[in-house]
């Protein structure tokens, strides 16, 4: 049985090799907004000739398919989850990196207000929540903060290369 990102794909008439339909596999079955070395780790489990380029090549493909959503939660990564049918924010615990879906309606409205005050229909927004557990000590913000302002410059210069 195809997988649901495998069956968008042939839809959509891309064509499917074997590497492809296992990074669409690993795509499908991951909640987690998994970033591309991620998917390449997790890939690799299943077949271990699937190189890093071919992750980036066919998540890049996929993502101007329409059928991924690619994230910045500011960790210098690139994130990946399946388009959702229904839209959905996302709150990012700082402390662990876990992140976590929501949909308010009041803010959806709110949003969908602001844009008709200003004379606009809303279309799309995206919204991210940057948090710490409440019962995290307070400095432990800002030692957060630090480390990932090192990821950041790490990721920028992985970027360089
Ligand atoms: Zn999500």
């Amino acid at each position: 049985m195809m997988d649901r990102i495998e069956q968008l794909c042939v839809a959509k008439g891309m064509r499917m090799t074997g590497q492809r339909r296992i990074i669409a596999r690993v795509l499908s079955i991951s909640t987690d907004h998994p970033d591309v070395e991620e998917v390449h780790r997790r890939a690799t489990a299943l077949d271990a000739r699937i190189s890093i380029a071919t992750v980036y090549r066919t998540v890049r493909l996929l993502e101007e398919a329409g059928i991924l959503e690619r994230h910045d939660f500011r960790d210098g990564r690139a994130r990946y989850e399946e388009a959702p049918e229904a839209h959905h924010d996302h709150l990012i615990d700082l402390a662990t990196g876990r992140v976590i879906e929501f949909r308010n309606e009041a803010i959806e409205e709110l949003q969908r207000r602001i844009a008709a005050e200003l004379g606009f229909r809303l279309i799309d927004h995206r919204m991210e929540l940057y948090a710490i557990p409440l019962d995290a000590p307070a400095h432990a913000a800002e030692e957060r903060e630090a480390a990932r302002a090192a990821r950041t410059a790490r990721a920028a210069r992985r970027e360089e290369h």
